[in-house]
């Protein structure tokens, strides 16, 4: 068949599933067992044999519909989708990884990865933090029992951009496998799996969804890992397609074990915000772009961070990987405490803790989301003390800077 767009692609996907009564959206479906006319029939459903449905907790119909749309955007082998992005990684590191097992991760990261990370580290699993955005600093911290490498696109809030590349020809070269946290990205701007990832992780609340109206996460194999060379597949897992190995063993060790389930409501929600993914990201990023040049342009502001900056460090490489820089930018006043009272003087722009909304958020990065982490932490993740973050939205571009411009007189 004829390779279509992303977006048709992506607005056609159900119809062309040929749901009932040629209903255009895959309905949602909210029952959570599923009856069977034949006991070999269950039997077969529960033991892999037949496709089928046995108990939500680890698979639905509607989920499953968007668990294909992820894949196709993701050009992987298979997706698994979960309640949050937080339950995907979550069931992602308990599914494959085993006390004594070591991760090299970017240091700089979602804040509650990093939390969720240091409990790993409570039971049993060391971790290294490294600057991501030179893939040395990768290599010089492996170890022989690495099992995982883990990065984000564009890092959160101050937006450093990872090493991908070359750290996926070294993840290939070591027989690592590597995850990389998409949000940011998303599958429109960047697709991990040209950078030899193993799995795309995705935050369906952010641009996947849109608007700020449903929870969601999915891990993406991309097929390029060899599972039959990783130790931690369990035998049970191990069918005769090795392709499928990891999925299988991400579903029943991870979401069907752990229960982080995405609901059939929140996967339709979802689902029918990705249908202008590709019109809102390209949106975001030209008004993110905009408001960059805007802010450094201007006396009271000291620093802004944005991957489309000429200043920021790594423009070229971030121009290299991604289709656009992005649509979060964060900046620093020049004079700290002007920082709340220009935040108060906002307009359009809402004081929020979400990113990849449709409309603009800001934040104060140290006195909320890095709050908990404390100060040198945060020095580490180089978040300063005045920084704002700009999740940019889709708002008409003049509106967007007026409203700065005012509030920052
Ligand atoms: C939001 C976010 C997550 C967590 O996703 P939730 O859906 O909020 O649990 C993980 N990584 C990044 C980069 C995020 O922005």
């Amino acid at each position: 068949m004829k390779r279509r767009g992303f977006t048709t692609s992506l607005l056609h996907a159900d119809r062309l599933g040929k749901p009932e009564h040629g209903s255009l959206h895959k309905p949602i479906h909210t029952s959570i067992a599923y009856g069977y006319e034949k006991a070999e029939d269950l039997a077969a459903v529960f033991q892999g044999r037949q496709k089928g449905y046995a108990y939500a907790r680890q698979s639905n119909p509607t989920v499953a519909a968007v668990e294909e749309k992820v894949t196709a955007m993701e050009q992987g082998v298979g997706t698994i989708c979960f309640g949050t992005g937080m339950a995907a990684l979550g069931a992602l590191f308990l599914a494959f990884l085993r006390k004594g097992d070591h991760i090299v991760s970017s240091r700089f990261l979602f804040g509650n990865t990093a939390s969720q990370l240091n409990t790993l580290e409570q039971i049993g699993v060391s971790i290294s933090f490294v600057d991501a955005t030179d893939a040395k600093n990768v290599e010089t911290a492996l170890r022989p029992e690495t099992r995982m490498v883990l990065v984000e696109t564009i890092a959160n809030p101050a937006t450093q951009v990872a090493d991908l590349s070359r750290i996926g020809e070294l993840c290939k070269q070591r027989g690592v496998v590597y995850v990389v946290d998409n949000t940011l990205t998303s599958a429109y701007l960047f697709v991990p799996r040209k950078v030899h990832a193993t799995f795309s992780m995705n935050s369906l609340s952010k641009y996947f969804g849109g608007h700020g109206d449903a929870l969601g996460g999915s891990i993406t194999d991309t097929g390029l890992f060899d599972w039959s060379k990783y130790p931690n597949i369990y035998d049970l897992y191990k069918g005769p397609d090795p392709k499928q190995w990891a999925l299988l063993q991400l579903r029943k060790k991870g979401l069907r074990d752990f229960g982080g389930t995405l609901a059939p409501e929140a996967a339709h929600t979802l689902s029918v915000g990705a249908e202008t993914l590709a019109l809102r990201m390209d949106r975001c990023c030209h008004n993110a772009q905009k408001l960059a040049e805007l802010l450094a342009a201007h006396p009271k502001v000291a620093k802004v961070h944005y991957p489309g900056l000429a200043s920021h460090p790594q423009h070229a490489l971030a121009s290299e990987l991604f289709a656009k820089p992005g649509a979060l930018l964060s900046f620093e006043l020049k004079n700290a405490t002007d920082t709340f009272p220009v935040l108060n003087k906002l307009e359009l722009g809402i004081l929020s803790s979400n990113l990849g909304d449709a409309r603009t958020l800001l934040i104060p990065v140290a006195q909320t989301i890095f709050w908990e982490l404390g100060s040198d932490k945060r020095r580490e993740m180089g978040i300063a003390e005045s920084l704002v973050r700009v999740s940019v939205g889709i708002e008409d571009t003049d509106d967007l800077l007026a409203d700065f411009m005012q509030a920052l007189v």
